[in-house]
């Protein structure tokens, strides 16, 4: 079992010690259902590790970052969603909901409110996309 927190939410739904609605799940990566949908899709992509936030990721972290963006096809093709209006991204600290680190897929877009497109606006201060996310993982390995 990865390393996880007692009293995470997110650890214990993926420990199923609360209720969820698992969408795809392995040894690394669970992915549920937001219970709070802002649009027809909207689901969570976590690492089965406890990882605070995107910006505490560290470089040892890569090999999961890329599972968990490869996780975004993995449900697209079982769901059926249309990429181009899809969207997904990472809260940026301090603006974490949970602090337990969730990468958002959303869709469609075009079903969004006003609220929600704030809340999950693209490259905004709050809320960054996996490439930034990616891209500042690497620089920390230099
Ligand atoms: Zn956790
Ligand atoms: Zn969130």
């Amino acid at each position: 079992m990865a390393e996880q927190e007692t009293n995470c939410i997110f650890c214990k739904i993926i420990r199923n010690e609360e209720p969820s609605e698992k969408i795809y799940e392995d040894d690394d990566i669970t992915c549920i259902k937001d219970i709070n949908p802002a649009s027809t899709h909207h689901y969570l992509i976590l690492p089965n590790k406890h990882i605070r936030n995107a910006k505490t990721l560290k470089p040892e972290d890569s090999d999961l970052f890329d599972k968990i963006v490869a996780t975004v096809d993995i449900i697209s093709e079982k769901l059926d969603l249309n990429p181009v209006s899809t969207r997904t991204g990472f809260h940026w600290p301090p603006f974490n909901t949970v602090n337990h680190l969730h990468l958002h897929v959303i869709s469609p877009i075009e079903k969004m409110n006003v609220m929600k497109n704030m809340m999950f606006k693209p490259n905004s201060y709050w809320f960054v996309s996996i490439d930034y996310v990616k891209s500042r993982l690497g620089n920390c390995k230099l």
